[in-house]
This record gives structure tokens, C-alpha cells and sequence, in this order.
């Protein structure tokens, strides 16, 4: 049953873009438009969603002033009483809603919360195992345009040609060959439910940290719609802003026995004054994410990428893994005689925006995309099928068929405001 999960109107504290229109008339246009960008496509972008009134209040309120280095009740700067109440909430929120020891909720992103495991566990030059970049590992985990690739020595686990899911002999056997520090389990693409229980059993068999780098999937994860690397992990890093629906940001969960270490890796190694409007609107998020409708809300995105992934099969292209567990969606749109940079445009064009995606086994590279936004937006299973058949005529149609098609999506998009009034 489609569940309808759109977030309330907006307030008009946060609607006052009269005010922004009459002081700075330059930036009120982008802003704007990028609402009206938003609100007339399709936002497909696996990692994106339409945050709640709530959190942007939260986000654009005088917290935003606020000078906060070190943690509740050890701060450099005076006046801190205040932000401090935010900040234990949202580590008291994040703990319960995870069923963690602790919470650092101060990473500025998913890359910084990283930096910070990383800092807490390794020192440079250390041996970590990760999934390679071609299988879907992150920018840092291993990249050589990254930090990790620069100061770790980091080896690739893939994915098995046939089925595109983790090849956990390979994973054990890489991992007895070169007896990593420390190995991260987290992808930017892989739709599956990892094995947590076999990560860390190869671990200990060799003695190495297991970090889960769960940026994408922690909001279903929140909503009981996927499994929690908790109870497996020695530290968990995740993203606040994707299925989770907070504001942009990191956060680290972790056992009290690394918790002093995985603070000070944040603070003060890598990481100066947090932003306390920002901890603030994450506070918000995850007491949203504690609601039985968020919930509800996971579960139908899942349900959602489910019936997509499968009409996107009907429909000719090449579904990674034969379909999703996730939110997220890879596939191939070879056989439709593209790739997927091509297919990005075309795509684009007709307002359904979307990434591409490395291909495991493949030439070129293919599409990624996700369920997060258009469910928050309320659609539901019944929308999918359109979905999918609005990609393959954006995939086909040129001229005034394609006008036709972006007009269609713009239609579509309209009966699910984002942001209703
Ligand atoms: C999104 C993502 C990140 C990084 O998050 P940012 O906030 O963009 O820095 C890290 N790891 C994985 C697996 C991700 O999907």
C-alpha cells in the first residue's frame, strides 16, 4: 500500500524568500529557480533528498552564529549553553535510533566522518582492504585523487562477474594475503545488503578493524528497512543528508571503547568549530527518523526501487544484480544502444536527473540512481511503471516527441510538490 509520507508545508520563516528577493535580488533568483528546478524534475540522484521544513528551519537559524570547538561541556568559546543541549540531543537521539554505544555527530560530511575513522584507527602507510573504485568503492576508499589513496595502502575487493554481488571469498582471501589494518565495508552503488556477520568474521581472522561506511543506506537502516552493521562494526560512518533525510553532514557510531579516540579524530584532529546549526537540524532529522512514518517511509522507498528496478528490466536495460534490496538502482543502458554518460543527457533533458555509475564487467559506464526523493515527494509503487516508461521514451524520442516527454515528467512532477505552498 503507497504510503504517503510528503513532508508538511513549509512555515514561513523558512518561505520568506520575500525578504532574501528584496536584500539580494541575485541570490533570491538561484534559489528560487533551484526550487522550481527542483520541484519540476525528477530528482533520481541516488545519494539526494527533500529534507523537512524542520531541518531547513533548523539549518537557517541563529545557530549558524555560533563559535562551539570541543563537545558539550568542554567548549573553547563562552556561550555555548544552548548549542550544548542541541548537540547531547542529537548524540542521545542518534545513539537510541541506532542502538549505538556512542555518537559523534560533528563530521561536516560523509568524507570527513571517514578521514576521522581512519585517523582514529590507522596511521599512514597502513594496509586497508576496500571495495575497488570500478565496484563501486567511495572517492576515499583508495582513491589516488584522494586522501586515502595518498596516505594508506589500500587494495580492492570486487564484485563476482556473473551475479555483480561481493565476492566474500575474495574479500577473505585478499584479506589473509595482505593482512589489512583495518577493512571498510560501504559502496556508492552496490543496491545489496552487505553480509555484516562475514565482514567481521574475516576480520577477526585476521585481527583488522572493520569500519561500514553506510553513507547511503543509513536511512534504512534508521527505518528498519535494511540490516544495521551496528552490532558488527567497529566504528559505523554514515551521511545524515541521504535516505536519512537530515541536512548535509556526517556522523560516526562507535563502542565506548573507541569513543575517545573517534571524538578526538574529529576534534581536534581533522575538524575545527562545529556547526552547531547544522548538529541542530541533525537532532531534528533523527527524531523525525525515530517516527513510526519514517519507518513506513524506508520501507516504501525499498518497495518503490523494487518495482522501478524491475520495469526498467521490462523496459531493456541491464538492472546490476538483476534488481535491489536498496533504494539504489545500477544498470546498463547498452542495450538500448547508449551508454550511460549518453543516457545522463538524454535523461537530463527530459528533466529525470540521475548519475552515472562505473560498470564492474562493462564498457563505458552506466546509470545509478535512486528511489529517496521521488518517495519522500509521495509516490508510490503505482508511479513506477510510468517512471520507467518516461525513461525509455526520453531514451527514444527527439524534437517535439522529446518535448512532449519533458512535459510529461514536469506534469508528473507537479502532483507530487515537494514542497507544498
Ligand atoms: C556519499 C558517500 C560518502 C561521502 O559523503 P559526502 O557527504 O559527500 O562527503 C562517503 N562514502 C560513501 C559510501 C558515500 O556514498
Amino acid at each position: 500500500m503507497p504510503v504517503s509520507t510528503a513532508p508538511p508545508a513549509a512555515p514561513t520563516a523558512y518561505a520568506d524568500f520575500d525578504a532574501l528577493r528584496r536584500h539580494d535580488p541575485e541570490i533570491a533568483e538561484v534559489v528560487l529557480g533551484e526550487l522550481g528546478r527542483q520541484s519540476d524534475s525528477l530528482q533520481l540522484i541516488a545519494a539526494e533528498n527533500f529534507t523537512s521544513p524542520a531541518v531547513l528551519a533548523a539549518l537557517g537559524s541563529p545557530l549558524a552564529n555560533k563559535y562551539a570547538e570541543g563537545y558539550p561541556g568542554a567548549r573553547h568559546h563562552g556561550g555555548c549553553e544552548l548549542v550544548d543541549a542541541a548537540e547531547r540531543m542529537a548524540v542521545e537521539r542518534a545513539t537510541t535510533l541506532f542502538g549505538a554505544e556512542h555518537a559523534n555527530v560533528q563530521s561536516h560530511s560523509g568524507s570527513s566522518a571517514v578521514l576521522a575513522a581512519y585517523a582514529a584507527l590507522l596511521k599512514p602507510g597502513d594496509t586497508v582492504l576496500a571495495m575497488g573504485l570500478p565496484y563501486g568503492g567511495h572517492l576515499t576508499h583508495g582513491s589516488p585523487a584522494n586522501f586515502s589513496g595518498r596516505w594508506f595502502d589500500f587494495v580492492g575487493y570486487g564484485v563476482e562477474a556473473e551475479s555483480g554481488l561481493i565476492d566474500y571469498d575474495q574479500v577473505y582471501t585478499l584479506a589473509r594475503q595482505h593482512r589489512p589494518k583495518a577493512i571498510v565495508c560501504g559502496s556508492i552503488s552496490y543496491p545489496r545488503h552487505p553480509d555484516y556477520a562475514v565482514f567481521r568474521e574475516i576480520a577477526d581472522d585476521v585481527g583488522a578493524y572493520l569500519i561500514v561506511d553506510a553513507a547511503h543506506p543509513m536511512g534504512l537502516i534508521a527505518g528498519g528497512a535494511a540490516p544495521s552493521p551496528v552490532p558488527y562494526a567497529d566504528v559505523v560512518c554514515a551521511t545524515t543528508h541521504k535516505v536519512l533525510r537530515g541536512p548535509r553532514g556526517g556522523m560516526i557510531l562507535c563502542g565506548s571503547e573507541l569513543a575517545e579516540r573517534i571524538d578526538r579524530a574529529v576534534f581536534p584532529f581533522t575538524q575545527g568549530g562545529a556547526q552547531m546549526h547544522t548538529i541542530a537540524a541533525k537532532a531534528v532529522a533523527f527524531g523525525e527518523a525515530a517516527a513510526p512514518a519514517f519507518a513506513a517511509y524506508a520501507h516504501q522507498v525499498v518497495a518503490n526501487a523494487r518495482v522501478l528496478a524491475d520495469e526498467l528490466e521490462a523496459e531493456g536495460f541491464a538492472v546490476l544484480t538483476g534488481g535491489t534490496d536498496t533504494h539504489l538502482i545500477s544498470a546498463d543502458p547498452a542495450p538500448l544502444g547508449v551508454d550511460g554518460k549518453a543516457a545522463r543527457g538524454r535523461l537530463a533533458a527530459a528533466g529525470l536527473v540521475l548519475d552515472t555509475c562505473a560498470l564492474p564487467y562493462g564498457d563505458g559506464r552506466g546509470i545509478r540512481l535512486g528511489t529517496a526523493a521521488i518517495t519522500t515527494q509521495g509516490m508510490g509503487e503505482a508511479e513506477m511503471p510510468r517512471v520507467a516508461a518516461l525513461f525509455t521514451a526520453a531514451m527514444r524520442e527527439e524534437g517535439e516527441g522529446a518535448r512532449k516527454v519533458r512535459a510529461e515528467v514536469r506534469a508528473l512532477a507537479g502532483r507530487f510538490p515537494p514542497y507544498p505552498g
